[in-house]
């Protein structure tokens, strides 16, 4: 079985925005799709409600289907998951708000499993400057912020940060592993929310992880995208020397806009023939699949 851990999908806003189950939905990911991939491991993410709102909706499809998914907050446990045929659930915050940028409420949300945190989606907040804002940097509450996630442990994602507060963010992890959970090469497709060389190649040398994202606006200029576009970010972050870095942040039931033909989880197989037959290795192949993401998760949440 080909093995699949994404670092991030919406599916809980869009169940709680829409009602709909986790067995089986019409969005991009369900775990009747999921369970053609083994193992199996999938961040969910907390956005645009408070994660005292998306946490227990999670523990309760979780617990609706505690057959087939369970909570994980470590690599051992995901490992465990998916000797059990369960897909290994992760909980993450897709920006500081879904807790108020409160640390008081960040430590409920790691006490209740959320092991993922980006400061910011794109607007600035008080944390730090979002990619869509005035392109301001960290602040001192942020700084106190990161300093609280980084010891619960909390993995920390750059995805949606301004420029400057990504360098921010990257000089205080101190060499420490950090992620862009859903993030592509902007030399391949100009976006703001995409990486820079440099962006990436200070991820590697954190020895940290990329996701890539399957939006068509973050992939291309152009009007759809096919696989060779998802290829062309791969295959230069490859370029750069991080190709034990990169995996897949697809951003299912977040973005308005796939690549052509591909419905969601289960399209991803595709991809994984597509890059055998571009003659990856399977080791490569399947580290993007799947252990890249886990190497982070396991340094920064396994102690
Ligand atoms: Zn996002």
């Amino acid at each position: 079985m080909r093995p699949v851990f994404d670092a991030h999908a919406d599916t809980l806003s869009r169940l709680q925005r829409r009602g709909g189950d986790l067995l089986e939905n019409d969005g991009h990911f369900d775990l009747r799709r999921a369970e053609a991939y083994g193992p199996a491991a999938q961040f969910f993410a907390a956005y645009g409600f408070d994660f005292e709102v998306l946490g227990p909706l999670a523990r309760r499809l979780f617990a609706a289907h505690d057959d087939r998914v369970v909570l994980c907050r470590t690599a051992g446990e995901a490992r465990r998951a998916g000797a059990e045929s369960r897909l290994a659930a992760f909980l993450s915050l897709e920006g500081a708000e879904v807790v108020g940028c409160d640390e008081t409420r960040l430590r409920a949300a790691w006490e209740q499993g959320a092991r993922m945190v980006g400061l910011t989606w794109n607007h600035d907040n008080a944390l730090a400057g979002g990619v869509g804002g005035a392109g301001g940097g960290l602040t001192p509450r942020g700084a106190s912020f990161l300093r609280l996630a980084r010891s619960l442990p909390m993995i920390i994602d750059v995805s949606h940060l301004s420029d400057r507060s990504f360098w921010d963010v990257a000089e205080a992890m101190e060499g420490t592993p950090f992620v862009a959970s859903h993030s592509n090469a902007r030399a391949v497709c100009d976006h703001p929310r995409n990486l820079t060389d440099g962006q990436f190649a200070a991820l590697v040398s954190a020895d940290g992880f990329a996701g890539i994202n399957l939006y068509t606006v973050f992939l291309t200029a152009g009007e759809t995208a096919a696989w060779e576009d998802v290829g062309a970010h791969i295959e230069h972050f490859a370029a750069l020397g991080g190709v034990r870095h990169i995996g897949l942040g697809c951003d299912f039931d977040g973005c308005a806009q796939l690549p052509a033909g591909v419905r969601g989880i289960e399209d991803l197989g595709a991809l994984y023939e597509w890059l055998l037959r571009k003659n990856y290795p399977e080791d490569t192949v399947r580290g993007i699949f799947y252990h890249n993401i886990l190497r982070v998760v396991e340094r920064i949440c396994d102690m």
